[in-house]
């Protein structure tokens, strides 16, 4: 059995003082779902995080990393430092970094080694963009992604991956893949996995769907059979909604 995960993308908002009290009142709220909850946040909101959630069922992590293990790279942060702030995921190639950052699938591939390294599972975001959609290849263009973001990569466990589907025209748009939409192409994924690597382990992966999931979608979407959970950018930001996710499983 898969467990689900309810993964919050907090993009660049709260500052590491407003996030350390949202923090203590997630933990005040206490979900009683059955999902895994984790906060994927800005570096400077990651000691705060582990301050505050350690121990409390609720993991954290960085939204991107360094392909550089350490060195002359302003600006970077590197796996080494993510790893000793305890941090479980990190999400790598998001439609974001390839859209403003030119990051390549082979950057993305370079990225993932550098988190399975040391032991931090990647979650790594794929997803067309709506004219790729419109002219019908979601799947090929979807898929080449996954297999160049993974070239050259063996995780040892399915624990130690996650993939985010993330339709680009779903992302803070307001639009949602519906869930018979989404469920066809998490399929398709799986598929690709098991051939890629093999059945047992592309059954034990979880496969996220991203793109304006909300309490009133959410539900909707994790019943399908090959969704997840889901990687939540707005409204992981509300704790209303973020607890009604957690609670939707
Ligand atoms: P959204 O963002 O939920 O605001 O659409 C999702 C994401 O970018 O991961």
């Amino acid at each position: 059995m898969r467990q689900t995960l309810i993964a919050g993308n907090w993009k660049m908002y709260k500052t590491p003082s407003e996030a350390r009290r949202w923090f203590h009142d997630l933990i005040a709220a206490k979900p009683e779902g059955q999902a895994e909850a984790a906060l994927m946040v800005a570096y400077p909101l990651l000691p705060g995080a582990r301050e505050v959630l350690e121990g409390h069922g609720v993991s954290w992590g960085a939204q991107d990393v360094s392909a550089h293990l350490e060195g002359a790279y302003t600006g970077e942060v590197s796996v080494k430092m993510l790893a000793d702030l305890a941090c479980r995921y990190t999400v790598v190639g998001h439609s974001e970094r390839r859209s403003y950052h030119g990051e390549s699938d082979a950057l993305v591939a370079e990225k993932i080694r550098r988190l399975l390294e040391y032991d931090i599972t990647p979650i790594l975001c794929v997803g067309e963009p709506l004219e790729v959609r419109e002219a019908g290849n979601h799947v090929s263009y979807t898929l080449k992604q996954l297999e160049g973001s993974l070239a050259g990569i063996a995780p040892q466990s399915a624990d130690r991956l996650v993939v985010a589907y993330e339709p680009v025209w779903a992302i803070g748009t307001g639009k949602t893949a519906t869930p018979a939409d989404a469920q066809a192409m998490h399929k398709e994924i799986r598929t690709w996995l098991a051939g890629r690597f093999d059945l047992g382990f592309a059954n034990q992966v979880r496969i996220l769907y991203g793109g304006s999931v909300k309490p009133e979608n959410a539900a909707a979407l994790f019943g399908q059979p090959d969704i997840d959970g889901g990687l939540v950018g707005g409204a992981s930001l509300k704790l209303d909604d973020y607890v009604a996710l957690l609670n939707t499983v």
